[in-house]
């Protein structure tokens, strides 16, 4: 069923069992588990069906600390949220990623990764993804001309990933949402302020507000933010009525702890041709590529060299194109060196092509996709200037750590040496990658909003417990890659389906 809040008299209430805020990937996964089932949900939209501008606005934040995407660009504020424009890769967190590692600090999720196994493999058919099957050995059984390189598992693997069409939440589930009788879908419905009771130990209920005026107020017996991670956080805090620092602020972890991971052209790789071979496991056809590897470092390397986790992926280029990039790519020198380099031939078997020709490698752009560590000091805040519904603007202070650039610096010695030793070719860094001090003016993020309500079993370090819900809050749980305590190295809308719907099954449970 489906109401647009516009349309309701000023004042009303609106009640169901569980009251879901934001219709998103996480809110709409939420929502779709509770179809057909006997309680009433009611899930709260802030924007329409299509993108309005107005709507748009009320993302709109200041930057403070590295820059930024704009807020307002960085997050789709309509029905289906940011899968409105979302790329669809996808891959699963790797064991180390929930471990303790003594290294980062903060690190560590409560829960070890075969507990998302089971949700993982439910998460693959909400994206739309293929089999839940994620090693390269899978991929090479079904395909046997993807063959991952031959480097050393104790060093090196081939991590994979699966792209999603990419699924729009917001077109593909729209009918499943609307058509379910139980649920309450009401759009341009802004939840501007969760009340707390007079303890300050459950929520009692949500006050919306409508962008012509109106105010109306919803009140449920659980209730789930799936806002994604600046609105959760702005929303929390922005709840101070009777918790000054905001709810499930008692220790000041809301809104910290905020991650991106940083996606970086790092190097470039000439490929010998006895190498070209391997290419198809790696190779990506938007649109038509089901799965494909990546490059990434060992969890026993991660550990040996003290390193956060990182990816890297190859995107086929030549030098020519590489300096026409719109990225800044590289300094002449490293152009003319590999240019000289490519010259000279390659490390690899004779070529099979005419004899007394040297061939030229392929070449290969190296992207990193690296994890950022879990940092208080990163951290979504209040601004001073309100929106068009009296909220306070969302203040985003992104802020990075020598840990990420050491970490880019070992990975690229790592992959460097590993790919020259089995003979594939040569990896020429980057001279940001070497270097050490402030990030380069291409410093850019994956527009993945993690962190700002992370998950841990004590309520002085974490905003969630294990299950998700609001430390101290009986009734308020938290849907999404906010709750993530560190981001791994894969993008984060994959595990948060799954998450969300780990977090579905344990409210099933308490309000059976
Ligand atoms: C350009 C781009 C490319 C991306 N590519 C990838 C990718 O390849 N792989 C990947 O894993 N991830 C990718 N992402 C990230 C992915 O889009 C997010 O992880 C995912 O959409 C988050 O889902 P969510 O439901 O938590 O938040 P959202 O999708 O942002 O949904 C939040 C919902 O809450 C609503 N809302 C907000 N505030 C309120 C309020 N106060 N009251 C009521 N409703 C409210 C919003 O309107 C929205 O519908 C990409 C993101 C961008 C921007």
């Amino acid at each position: 069923m489906h109401i647009d809040a516009r349309t309701l008299p000023d004042g009303s209430l609106l009640e169901g069992d569980v009251c879901i805020v934001g219709a998103g990937a996480a809110g709409i996964s939420l929502a779709l588990e509770w179809a057909a089932s006997s309680r009433t949900v009611l899930l709260l939209e802030g924007g329409g069906f299509q993108y309005e501008p107005a709507m748009q606005e009320l993302y709109r934040g200041a930057i403070v600390g590295l820059p930024y995407y704009p807020l307002q660009a960085a997050r789709l504020h309509q029905f289906g949220g940011t899968t409105g424009h979302w790329a669809g890769f996808c891959s699963t967190l790797d064991p180390i990623d929930f471990e303790k590692r003594e290294w980062v600090s903060h690190s560590g999720w409560p829960l070890p990764r075969r507990e998302l196994d089971p949700f993982y493999a439910r998460a693959q058919s909400l994206l739309e993804l293929g089999p839940d099957e994620y090693a390269a050995a899978d991929w090479q059984r079904r395909d046997p001309t993807m063959v991952p390189l031959p480097v050393d598992p104790r060093v090196m693997w081939t991590k994979m990933w699966q792209f999603s069409p990419p699924t729009r939440f917001g077109t593909r589930y729209r009918n499943a949402i609307v058509d379910a009788r139980n649920i309450h879908l009401y759009t341009h419905a802004n939840v501007c302020e969760l009340e707390a009771n007079e303890a300050v130990r459950a929520i009692d209920g949500l006050r919306i507000r409508t962008l012509d005026g109106k105010e109306l107020r919803a009140r449920a017996r659980v209730y789930v933010l799936a806002c994604c991670s600046i609105q959760n956080a702005r929303l929390l805090l922005a709840s101070n009525r009777r918790a000054a620092g905001g709810l499930g602020n008692a220790h000041d972890n809301v809104g910290r702890f905020f991650m991106e991971h940083i996606e970086m052209p790092c190097a470039h790789l000439a490929l010998a041709r006895s190498h070209a071979r391997y290419m198809k496991m790696y190779a990506l056809e938007l649109g038509t590529t089901k799965a494909r590897g990546e490059m990434a470092v060992s969890a026993a390397v991660q550990r040996e060299r003290r390193i956060l986790n990182g990816t890297v992926s190859l995107e086929p280029g030549g030098l020519d194109e590489t300096a026409k990039s719109t990225f800044e790519w590289g300094t002449p020198a490293m152009l003319d060196s590999l240019r000289a380099w490519g010259e000279r031939g390659n490390p690899g078997p004779p070529p099979a092509t005419s004899p007394g020709s040297t061939p030229a490698p392929l070449s290969f752009h190296l992207l990193t996709r690296l994890e950022q560590a879990p940092n208080p000091a990163s951290r979504v805040m209040l601004g001073t200037e309100r929106d068009a519904l009296g909220m306070p603007r969302a203040m985003l202070d992104w802020r990075l750590t020598d840990l990420e650039r050491r970490s880019f610096r070992v990975i690229y010695e790592v992959v460097g040496r590993e790919l020259g030793r089995i003979g594939a070719g040569r990896v020429q860094v980057l001279d940001w990658v070497r270097g050490e001090g402030a990030w380069p003016g291409n410093l850019s993020g994956g527009w993945h909003h993690m962190g700002t309500t992370r998950m841990h079993v004590s309520p002085r370090e974490g905003v969630v417990d294990p299950h998700c819900r609001v430390h101290d809050l009986a009734n308020l749980y938290v849907a999404g890659a906010s709750v993530y305590p560190t981001a791994g190295a894969a993008n984060p809308t994959l595990t948060l389906v799954a998450m969300v719907l780990r977090l579905s099954d344990h409210l099933k449970s308490t309000l059976s």
